[in-house]
């Protein structure tokens, strides 16, 4: 008999909702025009990329020239870090220290200054505030953190920018002071309305909300000035040339539609099962500690380590039992370098080598984590 697979990376990647595939499909074939072209099949197309924007732009609380698709998270942090800082290339960015390398790398290629995290993995505006100078013009703070699942305290963020906003203004200093989040690992389960947060700029990413990869957005609040890092045909207003990608514009569109309506739910429902997962966890296995902030986590991910064991090995194991994990973000497992997120926090090069990061989604059942825990359990 097949071994049944069982996934829990979907902090990683998640599987195509169907009603977004369905979605899709028209777009690759009888409605493939460019929606630049001037006759009218191409402008209906033309018109709903349109739709999509207005509906993305619904959900985040802005207006729809206020979205610009890119293809995904990556270029949209990349968007939103250096096209503002080309735009000021003597001004400075700060960045906690957690982020996502496609945000970190960016940014550490101009000036840039990073918010330490405390042992939680929790950003203290007392630390970013001894950062701000008055030649800072943009601060990245993400909501959620792709390894621990981590909630930021965005809106005590905005509050304390605004503070220096007004502190600027009476000392006439014309300087802008612009805030961007990367909202890629909170869209499925947290608002994210980005009014509520005081963002500017905001990243969206398809492939992370059972939509296509490489499907996303930067939201770019009107008047923040940014330049385009892809140049040439002038698409998304001026600021993302290249013809779009309609199929995944739609695609994405139509994911965070489904998002949006399910995320309380959801959000409930992989609450109980996580707390369910980690209770049986640690009271079985001596030696193990959940990663980041008990209470301000978003409920799809438990980053636990095991300590005095190798996580890759464990990994492995699990692999050959049909139970996918990861051993950190997707992108640092290819490096094998330790997870820059849980050394920020303060963890040893060893407790990071120990560290399984499972996350839980849509298709996730109680039957999953009894078998992942039973394996888990008989393993170690
Ligand atoms: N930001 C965060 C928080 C992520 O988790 C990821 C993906 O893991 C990205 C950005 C990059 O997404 P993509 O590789 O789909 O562009």
């Amino acid at each position: 008999m097949m071994k049944k697979n069982t996934y829990f990376d979907y902090a990683a990647a998640t599987p195509m909702d169907k009603s977004v595939l369905k979605s899709m499909l028209p777009y690759f074939s009888g409605k493939f025009y460019n929606p630049s072209a001037i006759y009218l099949k191409a402008r209906s197309v033309r018109e709903d990329v349109n739709k999509a924007r207005s509906s993305v732009a619904r959900i985040l609380g802005c207006r729809p020239a206020e979205i610009i698709f890119t293809s995904g998270a990556t270029e949209a942090n990349n968007l939103a870090i250096s096209g503002v800082m080309t735009e000021f290339p003597k001004a400075e960015v700060v960045v906690s220290a957690t982020e996502h390398e496609s945000l970190l790398e960016p940014a550490l290629s101009h000036n840039c200054k990073l918010i330490p995290v405390d042992q939680f993995g929790i950003v203290q505006p007392g630390a970013l505030s001894k950062l701000i100078t008055d030649k800072t013009v943009l601060v990245s703070v993400m909501l959620v953190n792709n390894e621990t699942g981590v909630v930021q305290p965005l809106a005590e963020v905005a509050r304390l920018l605004n503070e220096v906003k007004k502190d600027r203004i009476k000392r006439n200093i014309q300087q802008p002071l612009y805030f961007h989040s990367d909202l890629a690992q909170a869209t499925n389960y947290l608002d994210v309305h980005v009014n509520k947060y005081g963002l500017d700029l905001a990243t969206i990413n398809g492939g992370k909300i059972y939509g296509p990869k490489q499907s996303g957005a930067l939201f770019i609040k009107a008047g923040t000035k940014v330049r385009p890092q892809i140049v040439g045909g002038g698409q998304e207003f001026n600021l993302r040339s290249g013809t779009e990608n309609v199929p995944n514009i739609i695609g994405f569109a139509r994911a965070l539609e489904v998002a949006d309506k399910k995320h309380k739910l959801e959000a409930e429902r992989l609450t109980n099962l996580r707390h369910e997962f980690e209770k049986i966890l640690l009271s079985s296995v001596g030696k193990s500690q959940i990663n980041g902030s008990k209470d301000r986590r978003a409920p799809h991910i438990s980053s636990i380590s095991f300590l005095g064991t190798d996580n890759e090995r464990l990994m492995m194991e699990l692999d050959e039992l049909g139970l996918m994990v990861a051993v950190g973000s997707a992108c640092s497992a290819s490096s094998g370098e330790p997870s820059h997120v849980l050394k920020a926090m303060g963890c040893s090069d060893q407790t990071a080598r120990s560290t399984l990061r499972i996350s839980f989604g849509r298709q996730t059942t109680k039957k999953d984590i009894n078998k992942l825990v039973k394996n888990l359990i008989t393993i170690l």
